[in-house]
């Protein structure tokens, strides 16, 4: 006899609500967690919480946000963030590769998926300051990211956490899942490790939640190419790829952009691996007011192509492939107050100087001539007749450069002067299993495995090249809640 209805593999953002969502359906469930108590939750621990979601006006948001106040709702124009603007920015960034179906499935669930998830005990907030800059009293949020959990990723782990505990779901602490038992025709059950001891779980169902390989320099340098086991890892240690090999192992199909990934600039002596102390801000979200240049003192990326969240996550890669692995963000004084928090943070790599040739001998390994000629040329591009607004793609910008910059383009010309080194962090891989639009994983014949269902970062066919900020978080949820209803539902045929 099976001991659980449904057996949940990790204790993410996908996995609680994987587990949330088969509990409401009557079954029960165990989850499964590879890291100890203090460092579970995955990558979803590591987020700031920022969730993207369709929401069509501030009704919306105070559905999702019950106690805003008169007074925020006063000085807040929260705009729309419309079915129509999420189909557009997964078909524009991934360049028409993602899935639709899974796509339709994301956007049209994104909002009830969230006011399900705060049904559960997920509290949200507007994100001001990091998707909102104040201009004339008012803010206004950009680039379809404008709320996030309260505490961040820790708050969401934590909130998930309790909701599951409140529901007598059971979680396993420092238990990794190591194979899936399957007869051939359905799933059994997993093999694990805890305790130093290897022993068999019975389930009628298994939600497969236990993120990518990101934390694996093997797969990475295997799948990414040459120079991705150089790069640092945002977040958590305990994303192996487990979870896809154990699919693929009993014949799943693989899906999506294997190749491909979620990598930002990232501070350059960060340690291998997420600091759940330092959180994400070891990040360096504020190129776009910046300039990026190499080691050999020359741009080579357009900073203002597009807003922060449909850019930052492939730029990481653009700076793996710099000499040395490493690019440096220079500011001057006009746009210091636009730099996110984690630039206050203790842990960074930053120069200070008072003229831009002293900046040119502080930046450690930059050509320092190449660098004085790259500022001059960029200061005379920039069409400084154009208004600045950080809130919208202003085209103030450069022209009859080798690389341009788009947007936010201003002369570097105010003192002190700034240069923050940066180097690549990969966030998450985007290659996984091939779904269903119930979330069951096929086979390489694409046929269902029955009993076997997945969400979350080890989903393929979701993210190709790049991705629009706070999508993870969101695909975990709808996938997960699907994941765990079907597996649910499953368990009791
Ligand atoms: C620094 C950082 C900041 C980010 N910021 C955001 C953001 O603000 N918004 C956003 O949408 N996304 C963000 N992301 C991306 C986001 O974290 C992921 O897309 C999302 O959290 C993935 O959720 P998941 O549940 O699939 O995986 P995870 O949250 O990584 O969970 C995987 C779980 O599986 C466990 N596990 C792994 N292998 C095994 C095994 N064999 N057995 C048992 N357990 C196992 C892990 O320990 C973990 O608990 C960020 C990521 C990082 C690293």
């Amino acid at each position: 006899m099976p001991e659980y209805d449904v057996i949940v593999v990790g204790a993410g953002n996908a996995a609680f609500c994987a587990a949330l969502a088969a509990q409401e359906e009557g079954a029960s469930v165990l989850m499964l967690e590879a890291a100890p108590e203090q460092e579970s939750g995955g990558n979803s621990r590591f987020t700031a919480g920022s969730i993207r979601v369709v929401y069509n006006g501030v009704d919306d948001i105070k559905t999702l946000v019950p106690d805003l106040t008169e007074a925020e709702i006063a000085t807040t124009d929260f705009g729309t963030y419309t079915q129509e603007q999420f189909f557009d920015d997964m078909a524009r960034v991934t360049q028409h590769r993602a899935d639709p179906d899974l796509v339709e499935l994301m956007v049209t669930r994104s909002f009830d998926t969230l006011c399900w998830m705060r049904d559960k005990g997920v509290r949200f907030i507007p994100i001001y300051g990091r998707q909102a800059f104040k201009i004339d009293g008012k803010f206004k949020f950009w680039g379809g990211l404008t709320v996030e959990s309260v505490g961040g990723g820790p708050g969401l782990v934590n909130m998930l956490t309790e909701a599951a505990k409140k529901r007598g779901i059971e979680l396993r602490y420092q238990t990794r899942a190591l194979d899936l038992l399957y007869n051939g025709s359905r799933i059994e059950g997993v093999r694990v490790r805890s305790n130093e001891q290897v022993s068999e779980l019975r389930g009628k169902s298994v939600v497969l939640a236990c993120g990518g390989f990101e934390s694996n320099s093997e797969w990475r340098t295997r799948y990414l190419g040459p120079g991705w086991d150089l790069a640092k890892v945002r977040g958590t240690r305990f994303n192996n790829g487990d979870g896809i090999r154990m699919a693929m192992d009993i014949g799943a199909s693989p899906r999506g952009n294997w190749s491909g990934c979620h990598a930002v600039q990232w501070e350059m002596n960060a340690p291998e691996f997420g600091d759940l102390a330092v959180g994400d801000q070891f990040q360096k979200h504020s190129y776009p007011f910046a300039i990026l240049v190499n080691a050999n003192g020359k741009r080579v990326v357009d900073e203002g192509a597009d807003f922060r969240n449909y850019t930052y996550a492939k730029y990481g890669r653009v700076v793996l492939e710099q000499p040395g692995q490493f690019a440096w963000q220079i500011f001057d004084q006009k746009v210091k107050h636009l730099q996110r928090d984690e630039y206050k943070i203790r842990q960074v790599t930053k120069v200070v100087a008072n003229t831009i040739e002293e900046l040119a001998q502080k930046l450690e390994g930059v050509n320092a001539q190449q660098f004085l000629n790259t500022i001059s040329e960029y200061n005379k591009a920039v069409r400084t007749d154009i208004a600045f607004n950080p809130n919208v793609k202003d085209a103030r910008r450069t022209e009859h450069l080798a690389v341009n910059k788009s947007n936010w383009a201003n002369t570097i010309d105010a003192p002190p002067f700034e240069g923050y080194a940066v180097t690549c962090g990969l966030t998450f891989t985007f290659g996984g299993v091939r779904i269903t639009t119930e979330a069951e994983v096929l086979n390489t014949d694409y046929q269902p495995i029955r009993g076997l269902y997945a969400a979350g970062e080890l989903v393929g066919g979701l993210f190709y090249f790049n991705y629009p900020g706070g999508s993870g978080l969101t695909s975990g949820a709808v996938f997960g809640r699907i994941a765990g209803t079907s597996a649910a539902r499953a368990s009791k045929n």
